[in-house]
């Protein structure tokens, strides 16, 4: 509907006959005609368009030829798409690579105090959060049962 609207807009005369905007006039017709030309034309294939960044921009090439041809689909920067499809074996081959699976663990071994499975070399994480519960206890307790250095108590504190 649209283009079929826009090429009838196109075919209209410009009305007034003004020089300058006469000339833009048939420029905006010859650009619109080229890139709807473009459409149509047997080498079309599918493409992720990007915006183009003002960095892959080359300012040399500026002339009057160029802005001529160009058109909006010049602004963006076309990305390649995959050529061949990837055959089910080659795609799990991929996902069940050896690097990709967990490792098993040797270094795994008792807590001496609480007999819980702990890494070697680790502290126990039950055994961790029980003393930090303990220690949460102490410090709520009214006077503090300890409070530096200076005020260490004398006697073990029983929880
Ligand atoms: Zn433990």
């Amino acid at each position: 509907m649209a283009p079929s609207l826009l090429l009838l807009l196109l075919s209209l005369p410009w009305p007034v006959r003004p020089g300058s905007l006469q000339r833009c006039w048939e420029l905006l017709q010859h650009q619109l005609q080229q890139s709807w030309s473009r459409f149509a034309s047997p080498q079309w294939a599918l493409a992720l368009p990007v915006p183009n960044p003002s960095i892959l921009t080359e300012p040399g090439h500026d002339t009057t030829e160029d802005k001529e041809n160009s058109s909006f689909l010049d602004s963006s920067f076309w990305m390649a798409a995959p050529k061949n499809r990837r055959t089910i074996k080659v795609n799990r081959c991929r996902r069940i690579n050896s690097h990709k699976l967990i490792k098993i663990k040797n270094n795994i071994d008792i807590c001496p105090e609480c007999g819980h499975l702990k890494q070697k070399h680790v502290l126990c994480g039950y055994c961790y959060q029980k003393v930090h519960q303990e220690t949460t206890k102490i410090r709520q307790q009214p006077g503090g049962g300890e409070g530096g250095p200076f005020k260490a108590p004398s006697v073990e504190t029983v929880v």
